[in-house]
């Protein structure tokens, strides 16, 4: 099997990114009519320094109010209004689930994308890959595009304004990283992009979870004080870039697929994404049976940080062995990355897996 590295073209990152969009767009040759996919507090905040900044560069451009959810329904309504346009480029800007839909848009109609993440909530910004959810609010697919984006631009002073929450969800997203694509790199399957991890994807993922460790509480501190600081910088990187390279070419394995065993239920759904891996991270290194110092490792980190170790900080008091067994054929389904652990999973084996992690967060709690 071949090695296959991928990532975007240019990462841009910093105080007041945003000024510099059109520049950056300019520098990668892009052109106008640019169709700007935009979540409502990312154009409260930023609708005039689009205008600036596009403009100073020669780009028209025209906005398209996004509604809230990756679905196939609002990638069509996007496309439509795209071609209307006769746009050549797509700009979405907002959290995970806006740039999931402004990628789909651009694959589709075989256009550039731009990423602009508001929050550092996830590692998706810098993917080739877009999850899709039903009208529910459920995972229904990943869709695997040829590209990863042309730019990502990541302005640091808009991530400083969000709710440190979501700064929190990310890390929990990058939290996972170097387990999943560890358990990939050992196992020599295939990564995302459908070839073999290397060693630089690996060591970016290391490199992740080495900042989360040293610099995840202080950059969260910053951020509740709306502070842009040199911690909070360095985790808006391992959450955006190093764990976005570290997945996709090392590949993801349990954890993820427990966040997707989550969603099937309902009362997780207000739950960010990277709250819900974090859960998953417990509970993949359960399942592989990891020294009791790693998995200690992690529950000081997340709960200094404030990431659930329980399943009642996703939302599940008093889960019933049923609604535990539910969530686990979710997580096993055909196609799950969880077939990328190295022996044989199974119903019994991943609900066992996510009661006992559940237990060992509850102790953990009680000190
Ligand atoms: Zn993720």
């Amino acid at each position: 099997m071949l090695s296959v590295f991928s990532s975007p073209t240019r990462y841009t990152q910093g105080r007041d990114a945003t000024r510099s969009l059109g520049a950056e767009m300019a520098t990668l040759g892009l052109q106008g009519p640019v169709l700007l996919i935009a979540g409502r507090s990312a154009r409260r905040l930023l609708e005039k320094t689009w205008r600036e900044s596009l403009g100073d560069s020669g780009f028209e451009h025209s906005i398209f109010d996004f509604g809230g959810e990756c679905t196939h329904a609002e990638i069509e309504r996007a496309k439509v209004v795209a071609q209307d346009a006769r746009v050549q480029a797509i700009v979405g800007a907002g959290g995970g689930k806006l740039l999931d839909t402004a990628r789909a848009v651009a694959a589709d109609l075989k256009l550039p994308v731009v990423n602009c993440p508001t929050v550092a909530s996830s590692d998706a910004p810098c993917s080739a890959l877009s999850v899709i959810y039903t009208e529910e609010g459920v995972v229904d697919e990943y869709r695997i595009y040829a590209r990863n984006p042309d730019l990502v631009l990541v302005d640091t002073s808009v991530v400083a304004q969000a709710p440190a929450r979501f700064l929190v969800a990310g890390m929990g997203d990058a939290l996972a990283t170097l387990l999943e694509a560890r358990t990939c790199f050992d196992g020599r399957v295939k990564n995302m992009r459908g070839g073999g991890s290397t060693h630089s994807a690996l060591a970016l993922a290391q490199l992740c979870y080495r900042t989360l460790i040293a610099d995840g509480a202080e950059a969260k501190r910053a951020v509740e004080a709306h502070a842009v600081t040199p911690a909070m910088e360095r985790i808006v990187e391992a959450n955006t870039l190093l764990s976005g390279l570290g997945f996709e070419s090392s590949g993801l394995a349990a954890a993820h697929s427990i966040h997707n065993g989550l969603t099937a239920m309902a009362e997780t759904h207000s739950f960010l994404h990277g709250e819900k891996v974090a859960f998953g991270a417990l509970t993949q290194l359960v399942l592989e049976g990891k020294p009791q110092a790693e998995i200690e490792e992690l529950l000081t980190f997340s709960c200094e940080v404030g990431l659930p170790v329980t399943l009642a900080e996703v939302g599940l008091e008093d889960c019933s062995t049923e609604a535990v067994e539910t969530i686990a054929r979710r997580t096993i389904e055909p196609g799950e990355t969880i077939h990328n652990e190295p022996f044989e999973v199974t119903v019994p084996m991943v609900a066992d897996a996510i009661r006992s992690a559940d237990r060992t967060g509850r102790a953990w709690l009680k000190g």
